[in-house]
């Protein structure tokens, strides 16, 4: 299928809305003033006396964890198909400030929006009932998903004990799109596959291919194979994507110790697995929210030099995931 106006051609951009795991995670007055104070005591003794002197300072000479944040929102990223239809994964409270870009740069309606569900966890459905555009008649939501009960849990979260608004009342026309894993479909100009992870209820990864380039959404997963070789199927899987969202909640040290059983992964095992199956970039995403953004750039610096150490050949560049980051594959 083509889709009228899509470049296959040219870079895809991938837009993270929300990057936090399991609940939102805003940050502090504590954290802010912290921020504060850091930035302060680095710009001693420095000549800012303009606007840009101030901002080139931000950019090259302050850590992220001071200059920035990783991010509040939980899970919703964006493939940004240069088309007429749109495509997210995942409906965590970054959908909200998706739905108000929409709405801010260009009418209300009409649109197509194809999201696509790893599982209903409440983490990843929370922010569908502040999705704006689903309120506004003339736009078309298809929601995708593995799950026999996507309806069901859609319809829950917004029955009257939790939300004022029933899910039948929305504006929007809404369909559900049950897929098979393993079997391939054409949405909005990509190729999709899911298949299936290890996680509580089960959760689905997607791979998305188009011209050539492939992205991998794989979050909520727990990888508990003692060895990891070519043959596991998640090798195949991640293939050569040149971009891999995965989730590393947690360190390595949590999930050997406190954390196993819990439905999540190690940002060891995701180099470990972007290395067997080649693949380009290794985005950490679903951060856990009791670390701060000292500690997510500590095991992001962690992960950069374990890949470099272990590096057999090919390179994996790795990047930790926050809300507002764009990349382009
Ligand atoms: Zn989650
Ligand atoms: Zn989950």
């Amino acid at each position: 299928m083509k889709i009228a106006g899509s470049r296959p051609d040219r870079l895809i951009p991938v837009r993270f809305w929300g990057t936090r795991g399991s609940l939102p995670t805003p940050l502090g007055h504590g954290a802010v003033r912290a921020k504060i104070r850091d930035a302060l005591l680095a710009a001693r003794g420095r000549r800012l006396a303009t606007a840009e002197a101030i901002d080139g300072f931000i950019d090259r000479d302050l850590p992220f964890s001071v200059s920035g944040t990783f991010g509040g929102n939980t899970a919703c990223v964006e493939i940004v198909t240069g088309g007429d239809e749109y495509l997210i994964c995942d409906l965590g409270t970054g959908l909200r400030e998706f739905g108000n870009h929409i709405l801010a740069h260009g009418p209300a309606a009409p649109h197509c929006f194809n999201l696509f569900l790893s599982h209903m966890h409440w983490d990843h459905i929370m922010g569908f009932p502040f999705f704006t555009p689903a309120y506004i008649k003339g736009n078309r939501i298809r929601i995708h998903g593995c799950h026999k009960n996507l309806r069901a849990a859609m319809q829950g979260q917004q029955s009257s004990a939790y939300f004022p608004v029933r899910f039948e009342a929305l504006g929007a026309t809404i369909e559900f799109v049950e897929l098979e894993p393993g079997a391939e479909y054409e949405v909005a100009g990509f190729t999709v596959t899911a298949f299936k992870q290890f996680h509580g209820g089960d959760s689905y990864g997607y791979r998305f291919s188009r011209g050539g380039k492939s992205i991998v959404y794989s979050t909520d997963c727990e990888h508990k194979e003692p060895v990891l070789d070519a043959s596991y199927p998640f090798v195949e899987f991640f293939r050569n994507a040149d971009l891999l969202i995965f989730d590393g909640m947690y360190s390595l040290a949590d999930v050997v110790s406190v954390k196993e059983d819990w439905g999540h992964s190690s940002n060891i095992i995701g180099v470990e697995l972007a290395q067997l199956a080649q693949v380009r970039r290794l985005v950490l995403f679903h951060h856990e929210p009791a670390c701060d953004d000292a500690k997510i750039e500590r095991v992001s610096g962690e992960t950069i030099r374990y890949e470099e150490i272990s590096r057999n050949g090919h390179k994996v560049e790795i990047v930790s995931a926050y809300d507002g980051l764009e990349l382009a594959v």
